[in-house]
């Protein structure tokens, strides 16, 4: 071995040595001695460190589930998404607008001058949030996949979700661009949840039903029909009520079964989501 590769060696070393002492002295700062040493035995321990999730939360999930958890994670991670954890029932979405509104998850992209981040609260039944996880990370795919059903979620500049929220507010636009701005939303979300089940699939959440899912997710999609009728958001979740879920198709629609509602399910989301 030459002299050169010797110092090469030295110099790797050094550099590796001093990486990791730089990581644990980072973890040491925030978290003592005690989270330096679970950091060095277990994945885990250090997952739920850097995530910030209550151990209730996170001792709740099964293996497949906490695999989940980790591949979405470091998915973000690696691709500078911040993934931000609230251990209450609700998160603060970021908007622009600053209107302070309170969700159970979020993804945005980089569009708008938004940081990129996968939101997610914690605080609820298990079975709630590990569903607002799953289909929030399928956004994050169909945005880190460049979809094209992604980008048509702008329109003229601007989000097509908060265009929405600005018509529900009362601003005016065109007929023809609310129908656009709805059509471009049910396209987004009935992607999302057909990559939600292909995911649940894969991750083998026998915990979860898959037709019960559909039913939740059908649910949900043409929620976003029923809003072109009705101009208000949900005072509850028609996927969080069973008489309404229940009662949803049990296959993916056709995408216009999602804007023309028909008028049973209508009047479900008037009887049960609606203070
Ligand atoms: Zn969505």
């Amino acid at each position: 071995m030459g002299q050169t590769d010797y110092n090469f060696l030295i110099l790797l070393t050094i550099l590796l040595v001093g990486s990791v002492a730089y990581l644990y002295w980072d973890i040491y700062t925030v978290h003592g001695i005690r989270g330096v040493i679970v950091n060095l035995f277990s994945w885990e321990e250090r997952l739920k460190i850097e995530v910030g999730i209550d151990s209730r939360a996170w001792n709740e999930l099964n293996k497949e589930e906490k695999n989940l958890f980790k591949d979405i994670y470091y998915t973000a991670k690696s691709n500078g998404v911040k993934f931000q954890i609230s251990n209450d029932e609700k998160i603060e979405y970021p908007s622009l607008n600053n209107t302070g509104m309170k969700v159970s998850g979020y993804f945005c992209g980089d569009e708008f001058g938004y940081e990129p981040t996968l939101g997610l609260a914690v605080g609820g039944y298990k079975h709630d949030w590990l569903l607002v996880l799953l289909h929030e990370s399928c956004h994050m795919d169909q945005w880190l996949g460049k979809s094209s059903i992604w980008s048509s979620g702008q329109m003229a500049g601007k989000d097509v979700y908060d265009m929405l929220d600005e018509w529900i507010n009362g601003r005016e636009f065109e007929k023809w661009e609310v129908e656009k701005i709805i059509k471009s939303c049910i396209d987004i979300e009935l992607d999302c949840e057909k990559r939600t089940i292909e995911k649940i699939r894969n991750y083998e959440l026998l915990n979860i039903d898959k037709v019960e899912y559909v039913q939740k997710a059908n649910s949900y999609i043409m929620f976003y029909g029923a809003i072109l009728k009705k101009r208000k958001w949900y005072d509850k979740a028609p996927y969080l009520e069973k008489n309404v879920w229940m009662r949803m198709p049990k296959a993916f629609l056709e995408k216009g079964n999602y804007f023309d509602v028909k008028l049973e399910y209508l009047e479900l989301y008037d009887q049960y989501c609606y203070n």
